[in-house]
């Protein structure tokens, strides 16, 4: 089938008004948020519901036309946009929630539904939704299952996976399954909605899913610490997890990116002396949380100064200085976005050499580092490097594998470090990776040019990695 075939078939699944092919009413969807991918669609297709999808699917599978799922685009590692002439299928017409199951504690909602709705719908029926990140009004249900999310309260709650209780999905060749019955316990073979979770939309298209739900959290108080020795901060991370169990975000951040926040966003300096790292901390609990949090931190070692707040306004300012580090950071131009996770015993380590490292390698880049300290994850971003300059990303990548981490802790791997996988995955896992995706997807259509790297890379991992 040529293409004007396949957009004749799609505009009568879909309606000729959601077969956008324009490319200055698609222009916003071919490139990432970052600015540092960009690509090109014969046309944006946006279905209304799972059928719809289904038959989307089914008719590109048929004309062996490539797609990329599309949710809210805040994906950070290229993967959610059209690098390769793929056929973008945009999610977000796929927008219902159900009423909150309130015996269940769980809620199934659309993929296209924001992680902000979702979270608004559950505190109304008096529950909440474990995933909470800086996109939130625009990542997506399907997007945060297709690359596993994390965000602030994955100390508490876990990533995306665990509050997965079923899903609804597309397959390859337009056939649906659908396991949205929100049972607890159902051991009747391979959990499909698992292996979809994380699979960067390479072997299905997320339409709902059924979603576990917490308590919500009752009275909260976020603090923010100052020290002036990184291993102060980051001893006072263990001792946070170790004495708080009403524990909901631990978050790290520098002096420089501090300033550059305030820069940026114009914001007050929150301490009246320069400190080096700085420690964002909240809990959730029925009783006196600011007390808690006080005696909490008046037992840590190394603190310089504090700034502690109970209510709405105030804690939605201390979050400012750490949500506010992508945006502020982009304003420099668009930054290569590394996501790592260290060891707890490596993170010292990391965080006091890792800037000389990308200074050997790349003079005119500069280093910021923040991130979900709690899990031993650090946003690496590097500005001042052409886009296609992998030179500081590769030493990067090398100095965390060879501190036994990961090269990426919730954003994926999508197209931008694909060729870094073998340095974590072995040669088997990969060929089991693949072995999944061809079963699942044997012509290849679903979002092809993401996760696995060349197959070449895949059998000599170490000339990969360098190549
Ligand atoms: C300011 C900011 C803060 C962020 N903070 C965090 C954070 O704390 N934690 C974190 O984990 N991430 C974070 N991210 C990254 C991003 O928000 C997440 O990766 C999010 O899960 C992407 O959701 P999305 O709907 O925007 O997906 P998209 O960007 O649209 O797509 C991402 C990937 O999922 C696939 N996909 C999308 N929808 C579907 C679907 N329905 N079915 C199958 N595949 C699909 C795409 O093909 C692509 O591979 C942040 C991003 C920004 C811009």
């Amino acid at each position: 089938m040529d293409l004007d075939r396949l957009l004749a078939t799609l505009r009568d699944v879909v309606g000729a008004a959601h077969v956008v092919t324009d490319p200055s009413v698609t222009e916003g969807q071919v490139v990432d948020w970052s600015g540092r991918f960009r690509g090109a669609t014969p046309a944006v297709v946006r279905p209304a519901d799972t059928p719809q999808v289904a038959a989307v699917v089914a008719a590109c599978n048929e004309a062996r036309q490539t797609v990329v799922a599309q949710g809210g685009n805040t994906g950070l590692v290229g993967g959610g946009v059209p690098l390769h002439g793929e056929l973008l299928v945009d999610l977000r017409r796929l927008d219902a929630l159900a009423p909150v199951d309130r015996r269940a504690g769980q809620v199934t909602a659309q993929a296209g539904v924001t992680i902000g709705a979702l979270q608004a719908h559950a505190r109304a029926a008096g529950w909440a939704y474990g995933i909470d990140l800086g996109a939130r009004d625009s990542a997506t249900v399907g997007g945060t299952i297709a690359t596993n999310a994390g965000g602030v309260h994955v100390v508490r709650y876990g990533p995306t996976r665990r509050q997965v209780v079923g899903i609804e999905a597309v397959l390859a060749d337009g056939r649906i399954i659908s396991r949205l019955e929100g049972l607890e316990k159902d051991n009747t073979g391979d959990d499909l909605a698992g292996l979809v979770c994380g699979s960067e939309g390479t072997l299905a298209i997320v339409t709902a899913a059924r979603l576990r739900l917490v308590p919500l959290p009752p009275n909260a108080a976020t603090a923010l610490l100052a020290f002036d020795a990184v291993d102060d901060a980051l001893d006072a991370v263990g001792e946070l997890r170790r004495s708080l169990d009403s524990l909901q975000a631990v978050e790290l951040f520098f002096a420089d990116g501090l300033d550059l926040v305030c820069e940026q966003l114009a914001l007050p300096s929150p301490f009246d002396a320069p400190h080096t790292a700085f420690v964002l901390v909240e809990v959730a609990v029925a009783n006196d949380p600011v007390g808690l949090l006080a005696s909490a931190c008046a037992r840590l070692g190394g603190v310089a100064d504090t700034v502690v707040a109970d209510d709405t306004r105030r804690r939605h300012l201390l979050w400012r200085y750490r949500e506010g580090h992508p945006e502020a950071i982009n304003r420099l131009g668009a930054p290569h976005k590394l996501d790592v996770t260290l060891p707890a015993s490596a993170m010292g380590e990391f965080v006091a050499t890792v800037g000389a490292r990308v200074a050997d390698v790349a003079p005119h880049a500069r280093t910021w580092l923040f991130g979900h300290a709690a899990d031993g994850n650090l946003h690496v971003n590097l500005t001042g490097l052409d886009p296609d300059d992998e030179t500081a990303d590769d030493a990067v990548l090398r100095f965390v594998a060879d501190l036994r981490g990961s090269i990426s802790a919730e954003h994926g791997i999508g197209t931008a470090k694909r060729r870094w996988l073998p340095l974590v995955r072995s040669p088997a896992e990969i060929e089991t990776m693949r072995a999944i995706k061809r079963a699942l997807d044997p012509r290849g259509i679903l979002n092809p040019h993401v996760l696995f790297p060349s197959v070449a890379a895949t059998s000599t991992p170490a000339d990969a990695a360098g190549g």
